[in-house]
């Protein structure tokens, strides 16, 4: 048993723990991307799943094109 969080195996906040595997980097961050953590993939692009949240807007409109608008009453949408 660890003699700081005196758990077996260590609690993972624990110095002693071991560090989880690396699976992946994050295109978002460049950190890794651990065993166990959420991620997404797009293009055989890894991200966490919070860097994808963040990062969603930003990589549809560079990667698909995607353009915010305001809306206008007289707004005329003629593709799409
Ligand atoms: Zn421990
Ligand atoms: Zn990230």
């Amino acid at each position: 048993m660890c003699e700081i969080c005196y758990r077996s195996p260590c609690d993972p906040r624990c110095p002693n723990a071991p560090q989880p595997e690396a699976v992946f980097v994050c295109k978002s961050c460049g950190e890794d991307i651990v065993e166990g953590e959420d991620y997404y993939e797009l293009d055989g692009e890894h991200y966490h799943e919070e860097c994808f949240k963040d990062e969603a807007v930003s990589i549809l409109e560079d990667k698909y094109g995607a353009e915010k608008g305001v809306a206008e009453v007289e707004a005329y949408f003629d593709d799409e």
